[in-house]
């Protein structure tokens, strides 16, 4: 049994053989007091998961001399590029693209990447904006992903302490994923460097949460395959701490869906017994789910949009769609709100004579599970580099702006937060999704949340987009990379790091849950969502575009002074209680 267990850990996971193999290139298994030699590496998977994972939290003083200096060459290579990193940030902010729309976005950052080395694959799993970028041969394969899409109407200066759009109705970093993907290919590039000196064996890939707004590229990737010989996958999402958990996450997953009905036209005056409305139908079910709302667990959250309901009054609407999230924290919950949702369309396309032509799933995500050893792991290296040192411009940034909040004016976090646990489904409260989750059921991972954004910012507003090409994002992402970049030393040296993040994903994580996507075979991305929007706004939007090669920063470029806070706001108001 063990044997057998042990074997397909084996075929499965990172192969014990191939990881030992890759040790003693390192010269690393018999260095006295390292974790490859001790205990953690020598355990079954069966008892490994916890202890390996409490040596890992525990030792970090007794960090071998090769890996230590490893992390030592890898932060100051970071260091030295905090211009790009700066850089990085400040032009996808200017860019400012919506979901399957980050066309300059992709254009820049692959750019980039080949610069370096990178090899680059584009317009993968059927979404053009998607691209792989992979460098190295071996095991193993990490893979560093961030969000890169924007926020409708969330144009806005940086450095602004209130309303000033660059380009007022057009979209914008309101979520700051302008961040996420600097913070990546920063620490990818340092890394790199050591691996190719040192022959260090090893792949990284780097690669974009397309459309993520819309939850709509992911499981995408996954059913690609991008993921198949991943090892372990550190995700990157802009925060206001330096922070990582392990465990089910607070928040839900979700299915986004499109109900599209069918009626009849007539004259809605002259013959208006000889129509069907369609319009008739999305508002029957939008009806019943705002009453079946109240008696729907409180972890749920559900919300729709109409995008078509109809053309004009005279005509009875023959086209007319719904779109709705439905969101809850477990994947047979979601299904269940889908079922839900599909028999209120059905009665509906029943009640009002039409018809429910079609359903189309527009996005999904499930609720994300991340991996204790990797998570450890990284908790070990936030605790090395900290929060970034706020000077008083960026405190008094982060403060104007939770004064035109009407929040507590505290400021930017200086106290790094603790490692996030477990949220057990009756402590969930619901909220936002992301699906990241569906990778972390195929793959180790974990998101690491950087200090890039201010604290209690409403999200996915302009309000979220004001920091994020200011000092603020940049020392958050340098930050990020910092930490992205230890990691990935710890990831290319400790094969018993890896061995002890699979057997915590096969025993204990999806020892009773195996992913299955939410996506169905007929689903395809929703590639052509904001395209009017950007057709729209690009044209003005491209005059912003950040050009580093004239402007040391963007805030530069823009002629803003940082801050700029409302004339008139009194500053150091008593914090509210
Ligand atoms: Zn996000």
């Amino acid at each position: 049994m063990m044997l057998s267990r042990r074997g397909l850990f084996v075929s499965q996971g990172p192969g014990l053989g191939r990881r030992l193999a890759h040790a003693l290139a390192l010269g690393l298994v018999l260095a006295p007091g390292l974790e490859l030699g001790g205990p953690a590496f020598a355990q079954t998977p069966e008892s490994a998961p916890a202890t390996a994972a409490k040596k890992t939290a525990a030792r970090p003083a007794k960090e071998d001399p090769r890996i230590e200096k490893l992390k030592t060459e890898a932060l100051a290579d970071v260091e030295q590029m905090r211009a790009l990193t700066q850089q990085i940030v400040d032009s996808v902010f200017s860019f400012g693209e919506l979901g399957y729309q980050e066309v300059e976005t992709s254009r820049y950052l692959t750019g980039l990447l080949e610069k370096h080395g990178f090899t680059i694959q584009r317009g993968v799993a059927g979404m053009p904006t998607a691209w792989v970028a992979r460098w190295g041969s071996g095991k193993p394969v990490i893979a560093l992903g961030s969000d890169i899409d924007g926020i409708p109407q969330a144009s806005q200066k940086p450095g602004v302490a209130y309303r000033d759009p660059i380009v007022a109705g057009a979209p914008g970093h309101g979520e700051g994923h302008n961040s996420g993907q600097a913070v990546n290919i920063v620490a990818a590039i340092a890394v790199k460097k050591l691996m190719e000196r040192d022959k260090l064996p090893g792949t990284l890939i780097l690669w974009p949460g397309v459309a993520e707004e819309l939850v709509g590229g992911k499981a995408y990737l996954i059913r690609d395959g991008l993921f198949k010989d991943v090892d372990v996958c550190l995700f990157t999402h802009v925060g206001s701490n330096l922070n990582v958990s392990w465990g089910a996450a607070s928040g839900t997953g979700l299915v986004s869906v499109e109900y599209n009905f069918e009626g009849q036209s007539a004259h809605s005056a002259g013959a208006p017994w000889r129509g069907r409305s369609a319009l008739d139908a999305v508002e029957l079910m939008d009806i019943g789910w705002n009453f079946r709302r109240e008696h729907l667990r409180p972890q749920h959250r559900s919300h729709y949009v109409i995008r078509s309901g109809g053309d004009q009054p005279n005509v009875v609407p023959t086209n007319a769609s719904v779109w709705y999230y439905f969101r809850e924290t477990q994947y047979d919950r979601i299904k269940e709100l889908w079922e839900l949702g599909d028999t209120m369309a059905n009665a509906a396309a029943a009640m009002s004579g039409t018809k429910l032509a079609r359903t189309r799933v527009l996005g999904s995500a499930w609720p994300r599970h991340f991996n204790k050893v990797i998570a450890e792991t990284v908790h070990t290296n936030i605790q090395r580099i900290g929060l970034p040192k706020w000077d008083d411009a960026d405190q008094q940034m982060a403060k104007a702006v939770q004064r035109e909040l009407k929040v507590e004016e505290r400021g930017l976090a200086v106290e790094l937060a603790k490692l996030g646990e477990p949220v057990k489904d009756e402590d969930n409260r619901g909220g936002g999704s992301d699906d990241i989750g569906d990778v972390s059921w195929v793959v180790p991972t974990v998101t690491l949340n950087y200090p890039s954004n201010i604290p209690n910012l409403p999200g996915h507003s302009w309000w979220d987009a004001i920091a994020m090409a200011t000092p603020i994002a940049h020392k958050g992402a340098h930050a990020g990379a910092q930490t992205v970049a230890l990691t990935l030393v710890d990831l290319l040296t400790k094969p018993a790091v890896l061995e002890s993040a699979w057997t915590y994903f096969r025993d204990v994580q999806t020892k009773d849950l195996k992913y299955t996507p939410l996506i169905r075979s007929q689903d395809t991305p929703a590639i052509e969502l904001n395209t009017e929007i950007m057709g729209k706004y690009r044209p003005e939007m491209q005059k912003f575009y950040y050009d580093p090669s004239r402007y040391k920063t963007y805030l530069e470029q823009l002629g803003i002074t940082y801050p700029t806070i409302k004339p008139g706001a009194t500053s150091a108001a008593p914090a509210a209680k």
